[in-house]
């Protein structure tokens, strides 16, 4: 795999957008996708390059007066900047988003019983978020498989050691311009934007190359045993 240096502190960086800003139309309109990735999206990143660079202040300082603000600021922003980054590449074109991937059809169908069941847990977990937050799809390293999970704000409610795959953010500043309060509608009509391919690729990332399944091997799962 890749060998990538790490970010430096407070060296965080807003990605840009990869597919034009009106390239989610008519499901997310431009005036959205701009607000959201140039304001939204940019202030996690400056808020948690803020909070890195105050928390290495105080290592220098030694004054850890601050802690429990600083560590909050961390968490929330770099979890908000995280999902965002995912949320960007997981989209593309209406339409446009090809097949489900091979190994992502296969656990889909292995542990959702098929992407109809998939899809209605997953749009009914977006909708019935709490207040802000999102729905995610993530690779569980400790128990080898995906999870379906509601967010609340960026990081509330997740498991440890989850690997983000698809995430719906679900903040009104996500869909409230043009569904207003129906963020099922959105929720229903974002599936035409999903990019299965970087899906599959997130997710083959995510389990290291040590999938149970060989790439090139017919995808055969045993059913899980119960224990
Ligand atoms: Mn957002």
């Amino acid at each position: 795999m890749e060998k990538k240096q790490p970010i430096p502190i407070g060296g965080h960086t807003l990605p840009p957008l990869p597919y034009p800003p009106d390239a989610l139309a008519p499901v997310i309109d431009a005036k959205t996708v701009i607000l959201h990735h140039d304001k939204h999206h940019k202030k996690y990143v400056d808020d948690l390059n803020a909070a890195e660079l105050a928390l290495q202040k105080a290592r220098e300082e030694e004054n850890f007066q601050l802690i429990q603000y600083w560590s909050d600021q961390v968490a929330f922003n770099g979890s908000g900047h995280i999902l965002h980054s995912v949320y960007w590449t997981n989209m593309t074109c209406p339409g446009q988003g090809g097949e489900l991937g091979k190994y992502t059809q296969s656990y889909i169908d292995w542990q959702f019983g098929g992407i109809k069941t998939f899809l209605a847990q997953f749009t009914a977990a977006a909708t019935k978020v709490a207040g802000s937050g999102w729905a995610i799809l993530g690779y569980n390293t400790a128990f080898r498989r995906l999870e379906i999970l509601q967010c609340e704000k960026h990081e509330n409610l997740t498991q440890w050691g989850i690997v983000p795959i698809l995430v719906c953010d679900v903040w009104e500043h996500a869909y409230y311009l043009h569904y207003q309060n129906d963020r099922a509608g959105y929720a229903a009509a974002w599936w035409k934007l999903v990019n299965w391919m970087d899906v599959e690729n997130r997710f083959i990332q995510a389990t290291r190359g040590k999938l149970p399944l060989e790439l090139d091997s017919p995808v055969v799962l045993e059913k899980r045993e119960e224990n």
